[in-house]
């Protein structure tokens, strides 16, 4: 970390100037309070008679990964994440996978949930994440995590495209995963496929048959119809995204779930980004550090070592990490507890300077500093006349420098899902005639989202507009 040419002259009690001196016969012109590095620093202080001691680190310091070579890159299984409105069948359908692929006794009762599950097929293995929903996803990617390769929604032939079909469509698109659509229930006699995927194109997603991109199996869950088309399709999916993954390194990671388990101690189940675990390796996740003891994978079975894109319960931490928490492997366990202390000392210093994501106010001062090239909100409204009319203001709004995005419109209350969102993708919150909610507000104040409240049209385009032309009055 580096340290002023002023804040180094103070340490060693000597005249600012007389340092800039030394620094400018050494060949550096610098200013007194331009920052310098730490063998700048060392050098000159060593002409005063001085030592320089290293206190801070940077983290990428001792996680430091080499660049890849493209030809250590190999293939690795696409992460799935199953989204769709409740009822139509998400549970279902991953119970349905997870019995065509284990045998009869791994599938019973022995087998515990662990957050994640591979299935291997003959062209391949797809890993599914256990929890679904897209508040599981969204939160995840509120912590900076980034774990899931393609959503598949579910949407019941019978029912259609609901509330949460729209809300799960919009939080994959913030996130830019590709989407392939289970039409389930299609074994009951009411249902109605062409429907759904009529209703599905109202929302840009266009079947192919019809011309458009998006994959669509018709399945059902309970008849286990279609499973088998539905995981060649999510593989076809994967071919063309090229994942792949160094498996010849120091493994990353990312933590799907985490418990305290009576006589194991502390249980994480991390999904391997890159790299090889081992049992034995030292590692750091989160504010908590310690050394593999032992592995067990999706099936309960004791392994030795994980790959890119597997999921893998990890006995031995020091604490209980959080869902998205990052995990890495380093050289020893002292660097691991050195990395895990610093974060700690960080997350404290965080939570004391409230890090503020994007607000109307700070928009004018964030497009100058060139920080900001697109703005993104949500909005929620009373009623959809209410809904559109706010969306088609707003779209009409120019501004040379950013794009406006509304990344999720919908009717109803602003809800927990909206905030983490909003968290995610670095959107402000638009509530029009509806009523702030008193638990969705407090997580909106720890997650730093900034929600505001209209029941003008006019009121929120002006305060927009005002934001980005930097004449907004500061709210207090
Ligand atoms: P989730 O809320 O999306 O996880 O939905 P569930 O998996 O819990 O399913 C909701 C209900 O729909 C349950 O009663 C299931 O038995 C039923 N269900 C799920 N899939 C099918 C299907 O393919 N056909 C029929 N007929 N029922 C299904």
């Amino acid at each position: 970390e580096a340290i002023t040419v002023g804040e180094l002259a103070k340490q060693m009690g000597v005249k600012a100037a007389e340092v800039v001196k030394k620094l400018l016969l050494l060949g550096l012109p610098v200013t007194v309070n331009q920052a310098i590095d730490f063998d700048t620093a060392a050098l000159v202080a060593a002409e005063f008679e001085y030592e320089v001691e290293k206190t801070g680190f940077e983290e990428e310091d001792i996680l430091r990964t080499e660049e890849d070579r493209p030809e250590d890159l190999k293939p690795r299984p696409p992460v799935v994440t199953v989204m769709g409105h409740v009822d139509h069948g998400k549970t279902s359908l991953l119970d349905a996978i997870r019995h065509t692929n284990f045998t009869a006794e791994e599938a019973g009762g022995i087998t515990q949930h662990i957050g994640a599950y591979h299935v291997k097929l003959d062209n391949g293995d797809v890993v599914f994440l256990d929890t679904p929903g897209h508040e599981a996803f969204t939160a995840m990617r509120a912590r900076g995590a980034r774990v899931t390769d393609i959503v598949v929604l579910v949407v019941a032939a019978d029912d259609g495209v609901m509330q949460q079909t729209v809300e799960a469509i919009n939080h994959a698109r913030a996130a830019n995963v590709p989407i392939i659509v289970a039409i389930n229930k299609i074994d009951k006699p009411e249902a109605n496929p062409d429907r759904v995927k009529r209703e599905l194109a109202e929302h840009g997603l266009i079947p192919e048959e019809w011309g458009g991109d998006t994959i669509m199996v018709e399945v059902s869950a309970k008849k286990k119809i279609g499973i088998d088309d539905l995981l060649e399709m999510i593989l076809l999916q994967a071919e063309l995204m090229e994942l792949k993954a160094n498996p010849n390194k120091p493994a990353r990671g990312r933590v799907i779930e985490a418990k305290l388990e009576k006589g194991r101690g502390p249980v994480a189940t991390v999904l391997i980004q890159e790299g090889t675990l081992r049992v034995g390796d030292a590692y750091v996740c989160g504010v908590h550090y310690g050394r593999v003891r032992s592995l067990f994978n999706d099936r309960g079975q004791r392994i030795s070592e994980a790959g890119p894109s597997m999921p893998v319960e990890v006995i031995g931490l020091s604490g209980v990490p959080m869902a998205g928490d990052d995990f890495a492997v380093v050289a020893d366990e002292k660097q691991a507890r050195m990395v895990a202390e610093h974060r700690l000392r960080k997350q404290r210093e965080k939570e004391l300077s409230r890090t503020t994501k994007i607000t109307l106010e700070k928009l004018y001062e964030q497009i100058r500093e060139g920080e900001l090239k697109e703005l993104n909100l949500i909005i929620k409204a009373d009623v959809q006349g209410s809904l559109e009319a706010l969306t088609d203001a707003v779209k009409r709004l120019k501004h040379p420098e950013i794009k406006i995005n509304i990344i999720h419109g919908a009717t109803g209350a602003i809800n927990e899902t909206d905030i983490m969102l909003a968290s995610a993708s670095n959107a402000i919150v638009i509530g029009f005639n509806v009523r702030p909610d008193s638990k969705v507000e407090d997580l909106a104040q720890r997650e730093h989202v900034d929600v505001r409240f209209y029941n003008v049209i006019y009121q929120v385009i002006n305060d927009i507009k005002d934001a980005m032309a930097g004449l907004l009055e500061p709210e207090y």
